[in-house]
């Protein structure tokens, strides 16, 4: 990996602002998804470390949570501005660990890093209140302060932005953090920690501590009196796992869960505005984020046309390694993965989907041809089907047809799942009308792409809960106290 920067390439964790071996030396390989060969071998921490490591953040708690808001607001812009300084690097150390093609790395960057630019701000904008009291000698009022200690976990889908939206609330609110970035990905997780050392961020605030073993690290995290919060981002299954360990300490959580987003065409939509935000909200990834689209409804009588011409704009799709010049679609992350959506299409197709479309993979010598996945259409598809009931996590457009509107509502609520949807019409009272009777935290609305620091990010139902970005976000890492003045 050829970087302008070279120090951002870490191999061990940091906490209490030191770098850190495993303390029984253990490391892990950390592979590239795109060749199958290793990059670095990084420090393979286990209860022990992550116990210190805790201790660091604690310790350091009160002091960071007794600067001004606007010293804390400098510290986190500085460190914003470092990690754009850096963009290119850390873009190329996410496409080699990740796979994504390096213009998105290089979007993600940016994504990540306008939390911290926003939450530096954010930090001076923290309101209590004051109530009218019940009688005179009274004064009633609410004040807000940091949670504490907050333990976060992370997946591999988005490893800088998805540690940055936690990072940066966190620390506005004057909490410390201690990360477990995923096995797969901790290399850009240890380079923003690089990033916040350099940046003047005090010992302990900032940790990062990896690790093979991620129940290990999970189960210190979450039994730990030290740590006050959890906040998690990935698959429900393990959020719910992590929600059954906190309850013996009673903590405070935030769960970013899995999602299962419908994307719905009636009759009325401008195509080509649909066919570009399912373009978007579909392949971006390679399929692999939580609000990526998984079930396509396109209402009866434009199904042949919208599938000539998602077919068209499939076309251009070039799926190869990331660093490859024209790549716009990477390799999925590991063999499973690829297995498993291999799964989910064939049982489509078994129960009577029928393919559409197959893209072409364009490796190159020296990648390997087991991540790569060819981007699929697939129609016909049913919402009793494996395909329609699980997240994807590829790059498969899978359809389903219908023909009214209370079908389609009915069908798009029918999942577990509430994290983002979709859908394209022109018809302004149906805007208002199906977005609010959507079971989503998130509705796009004639719009493919999302998710931005202003707005509020996060789900209803099993999607979890808790909000990350907007002016909602900094909420989460903080208490209320209401304090009641009496003998006036
Ligand atoms: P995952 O298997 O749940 O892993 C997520 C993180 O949890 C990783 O760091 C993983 O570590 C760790 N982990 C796994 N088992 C654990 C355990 N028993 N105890 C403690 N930690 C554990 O999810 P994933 O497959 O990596 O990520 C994809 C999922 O994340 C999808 O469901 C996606 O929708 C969801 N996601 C949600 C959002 C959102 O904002 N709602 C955003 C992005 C992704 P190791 O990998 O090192 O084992």
């Amino acid at each position: 990996m050829q970087l302008r920067n070279p120090k951002l390439l870490r191999s061990e964790s940091y906490f209490g602002g030191i770098w850190h071996s495993a303390e029984n030396n253990h490391a892990f390989t950390v592979n590239n998804p795109a060749t199958g060969k290793g990059i670095i071998d990084v420090a393979d921490l286990n209860a022990i470390d992550a116990e210190h490591a805790i201790a660091a953040a604690h310790k350091a708690q009160p002091a960071w949570a007794a600067l001004t808001v606007k010293e804390r607001s400098k510290l986190l812009r500085r460190w914003f501005d470092l990690i754009m300084a850096n963009q290119d690097d850390l873009a190329l150390i996410l496409t080699t660990e990740q796979g994504k093609p390096l213009a998105e790395a290089k979007g993600e960057i940016a994504y990540g890093a306008s939390y911290i630019e926003w939450f530096a701000e954010e930090a001076k904008r923290v309101y209590g209140d004051i109530i009218a009291p019940p009688n005179n000698s009274q004064r009633l009022f609410v004040i807000k302060q940091p949670i504490g200690v907050v333990a976060s976990i992370t997946p591999w889908n988005f490893p800088n932005a998805m540690l940055a939206r936690k990072a940066a609330p966190a620390l506005a609110a004057g909490c410390t953090f201690v990360a477990k970035p995923a096995k797969e990905t901790p290399l850009s997780a240890l380079a923003l920690a690089v990033l916040a050392e350099e940046a003047g961020i005090p010992a302990g605030v900032f940790n990062i501590i990896c690790s093979s073993s991620s129940p290990t690290i999970g189960k210190v995290m979450t039994s730990s009196p030290l740590v006050s919060k959890l906040s998690f981002t990935g698959s429900t299954q393990v959020g719910k796992t992590l929600l059954e360990q906190c309850a013996g300490t009673v903590k405070k959580t935030s769960m970013e869960l899995g999602g299962n987003a419908p994307f719905i065409i009636f009759n009325d939509a401008n195509l080509d505005l649909a066919i570009k935000g399912l373009m978007t909200s579909k392949f971006r990834n390679a399929g692999q984020t939580c609000v990526c689209t998984n079930r396509i409804y396109v209402q009866r009588d434009i199904h042949d046309t919208f599938v000539e011409k998602l077919t068209a704009a499939m076309e251009s799709l070039n799926t190869g390694n990331g660093t490859a010049d024209g790549v716009n679609i990477g390799p999925l992350i590991t063999t499973k993965a690829v297995a498993k959506v291999a799964s989910l299409v064939d049982e489509a197709v078994a129960n009577g989907a029928s393919v559409k479309y197959v893209a072409k993979v364009n490796t190159n010598p020296g990648d390997t041809d087991t991540h790569f996945y060819p981007p699929t259409l697939i129609s016909g598809v049913k919402n009793n089907m494996q395909i329609s009931r699980e997240e994807i996590f590829g790059p498969v457009a899978a359809i389903t047809i219908f023909d009214t509107e209370e079908e389609v509502l009915a069908a798009a609520n029918d999942t577990e799942f509430g994290l983002a949807s979709y859908f394209y019409t022109n018809d302004i009272s149906r805007v208002w009308r199906f977005g609010e009777a959507l079971e989503y935290g998130i509705v796009g609305i004639n719009e493919g792409l999302i998710s931005n620091e202003m707005a509020p990010f996060g789900g209803i139902k099993e999607s979890g809960f808790g909000r990350e970005g907007s002016k909602y976000g900094i909420e989460d890492y903080m208490e209320i106290k209401y304090m009641c003045l009496g003998g006036i």
